[in-house]
């Protein structure tokens, strides 16, 4: 997945740690970066997940450390397919048995009449359809 830099380079996505408030670290944020210019952004699509989350953080004293791929299905797809055994494995596979496996845990989610669970699992859903699969960008990776 790219993206046209203004420098005229290419924007590749990373996942970064971001900082936030010198005590948080956010771990595997799906960036935008350049090699030429530094240029980096966020990717528009985790944007949103991104801020509702900084607005979560419990601001005790104490530091603490985010996976940012436990909370987005985008970037937990970037994170499992950058894994060196699963390299080899088309992004679409991963997909699939991502979604098989979301359906599983919302199945038992529903026996167990669980209401928070099954929108959390929805939810994640809801993630990779609106974000990964209706704008087809994951597979421009
Ligand atoms: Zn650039």
């Amino acid at each position: 997945m790219q993206k046209d830099c203004k420098c005229g380079s290419t924007l590749n996505i990373q996942l970064r740690t971001v900082q936030y408030s010198k005590k948080v670290h956010i771990k595997n944020v799906p960036i935008f970066s350049c090699e030429e210019c530094e240029e980096s952004e966020v990717l528009l699509d985790v944007k949103e997940d991104l801020t509702e989350l900084i607005k979560d953080i419990d601001h005790s004293n104490t530091k603490h450390q985010i996976f940012f791929n436990e909370i987005n299905e985008f970037a937990h797809l970037l994170f499992v397919s950058s894994e060196k055994e699963l390299i080899h494995i088309p992004i679409e596979e991963i997909i699939e048995q991502r979604i098989n496996e979301l359906l599983d845990i919302l199945l038992l989610a529903q026996y167990l009449d669980d209401t928070k669970w099954v929108k959390e699992t929805e939810k994640r859903l809801l993630q990779i359809t609106d974000q990964i699969i209706y704008n087809k960008k994951i597979y421009k990776i």
